[in-house]
């Protein structure tokens, strides 16, 4: 394991989740293994900066508390799922620096209001289950246009360089009224077709990815921009890094209408065998509602 500080300064790696149901919190399948071995892989970092689905407001902002809460932000799930705790400390002067390195645009400091919501934590409890390395949440301002996010996905680039492992979370494809228990580990065509031409977007043209709003099954896939989001912000950092090093780390689709797509930016991934972990998906359908 190497620190950000020592040998030849390396920029961090980046990623995209695809985090789908919460249940996948305590599963164990192709998805949480795929996440556990991104973990694994990447240098140990300064901090975590997470954009997740499940932060969307009116602005944009930073938390900036020194001890984030973990947020249950969902309903109609087992217990033991609200009971998951993950006491990651925060880290209040990252939040000053990402508003410095992301000028002119602003970004506020939140110190009361939020913490580490689920989109954030039901990834992280794979990838980093000791949760020993502070955690940073940048919201979704809900009121931009997504080039907004692809462009401020882009001003993020400084801080790969300073030791921050950026990570996204959301579903490429996330169309809840859609969902289907009986495809449970599969996709209706609109929602593989729409996942395998982001695909192609993201590892080939990131800096159009934006212009995913124009393919035909983009109001099928993604109905609200919340979840689609978090894609642009790496699809920025892989526009700003240059270079075609954006892998795809799992993917497949989920309840018909979910993408579980996840990507890394600049990590050899190592391969999740196939058939060492069945793509067993939880085993608990999320209610309707459910805020996932
Ligand atoms: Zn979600």
């Amino acid at each position: 394991m190497s620190s950000p500080t020592d040998g030849v300064s390396r920029a961090m790696p980046a990623a995209f989740f695809g985090h789908g149901n919460p249940m996948n919190a305590l599963e164990v399948n192709r998805y949480t293994s795929a996440w556990e071995a991104f973990g694994r892989a990447v240098p140990r970092p300064r901090a975590i900066l997470v954009i997740s689905a499940h932060w969307y407001i009116n602005a944009t902002a930073v938390t900036a508390m020194p001890r984030p809460r973990t947020i249950h932000d969902f309903y109609g799930f087992p217990q033991e799922l609200f009971a998951v705790e993950y006491p990651a400390p925060g880290m209040p002067e990252l939040a000053e620096e990402i508003a410095e390195v992301v000028e002119p645009t602003w970004v506020g400091a939140d110190v009361d209001s939020w913490g580490i919501d689920h989109g954030t934590w039901s990834v992280l409890v794979h990838a980093f289950p000791d949760a020993s390395i502070p955690v940073v949440q940048l919201s979704i301002n809900a009121d931009k246009p997504l080039d907004y996010h692809l462009d401020l996905g882009a001003r993020l680039a400084p801080l790969r360089e300073r030791g921050v492992l950026v990570v996204a979370s959301g579903n490429v494809v996330h169309n809840l009224r859609g969902m289907s228990w009986d495809l449970v580990d599969d996709g209706y065509d609109w929602a593989r077709r729409f996942d395998e031409d982001a695909k192609e977007r993201m590892l080939a043209d990131p800096t159009a990815f934006a212009a995913l709003d124009a393919h035909p099954d983009y109001r099928s896939a993604v109905p609200t921009p919340d979840h689609f989001i978090p894609a642009l912000y790496l699809a920025g950092l892989a526009g700003a890094a240059g270079s075609d090093s954006t892998a795809v780390l799992v993917d497949g689709c989920a309840y018909g209408s979910l993408s579980m797509t996840a990507y890394a930016l600049d990590l050899a991934c190592p391969a999740v065998e196939a058939d060492a972990a069945p793509a067993r998906v939880p085993t608990q359908a999320p209610p309707d509602g459910s805020n996932i």
